[in-house]
């Protein structure tokens, strides 16, 4: 499979030249099964996803987009895919269940509708289907994805776990392991569901917006440090981590000083939007 990053930014965009290198646009990441010439499963719809217009060429979207959660920074760009608001797409929509009765369209009409945003889902062109998704296994556009409810903070939130049956790839964006406990090293619990979603995986995706030394204060906000993200790694047999979600406000300068302390075992970088990874 390949994978573009085509947003790694946490919480809100951030414009301008200190933000450049490692990228502004929040979470994105679209996935292209083998043999495929464009992305076919999207997991999240931050403003990155106009990144993967871009990748699809002069090709509508025909596909899924999954999303791990409904926070802003998460669902933000949808209105904005360009690959799928067009008269010729066919996607599918996934939300995490609420648990509240409430359908998909439902629920994310309540943050994409007037006076909010001129647009509701359900206008955009083309043919466009809102479901929701429970923990558990389901096939998508050609991958197998495992979803588990891990804890963050506001909203019921999932990881997933995505094979296509050679590579595996999971997606922590949002993660906060602390609410369950500090764990055996401070960092957050290494809970079931994490370990579940990492093993042996090739490369994991996760939330790193705050450092260790942050997290006394910031734990509350609902995120992890990338130092628990690397640990995870280690005690579940993954090959590879990419830190994901920086902190809105943490330079070019800032993360390229992180990323020159990172262990090289397992293999550990930055996430940069535009970056591809093939598995
Ligand atoms: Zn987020
Ligand atoms: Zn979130």
């Amino acid at each position: 499979m390949r994978i573009d990053l085509c947003g790694v930014r946490g919480s809100t965009p951030a414009p301008g030249s200190s933000y450049e290198r490692y990228g502004g646009h929040t979470s994105c990441v679209a996935l292209t099964p083998d043999g495929a010439g464009a992305p076919r499963l999207i997991l999240d719809a931050g403003t990155g996803i106009r990144a993967a217009t871009e990748l699809l060429g002069a090709r509508a979207f025909a596909g899924t987009i999954l999303l791990s959660h409904l926070h802003w920074d998460h669902i933000q760009g949808l209105p904005f895919f360009g690959g799928g608001d067009r008269e010729d797409s066919e996607v599918s929509v996934l939300v995490p269940d609420q648990q509240n009765g409430q359908g998909a369209l439902e629920v994310l009409t309540r943050a994409m509708s007037p006076p909010f945003f001129p647009v509701a889902p359900d206008a955009l062109r083309g043919s466009w289907r809102f479901a929701t998704i429970d923990a558990g296994s389901s096939s998508h556009s050609g991958f197998e994805v495992l979803a588990r409810e891990i804890p963050h903070k506001g909203g019921r939130t999932f990881g997933f776990r995505v094979s296509d049956g050679r590579a595996t790839f999971t997606y922590m964006p949002d993660h906060c392991p602390t609410s369950l406990g500090p764990g055996p090293d401070g960092y957050g619990e290494y809970h079931e569901a994490a370990l579940e979603l990492a093993r042996g995986s090739d490369v994991i995706v996760h939330d790193a917006q705050l450092l260790a030394s942050e997290l006394g204060a910031e734990a509350a906000m609902g995120h992890s440090c990338g130092e628990y993200a690397v640990e995870l790694a280690r005690r579940a047999g993954a090959r590879s981590v990419q830190l994901f979600h920086h902190r809105p406000n943490r330079t070019d300068e800032e993360l390229a000083e992180i990323e020159r302390t990172l262990p090289a075992d397992p293999a550990v970088a930055l996430a940069r939007q535009g970056a591809t990874l093939l598995l």
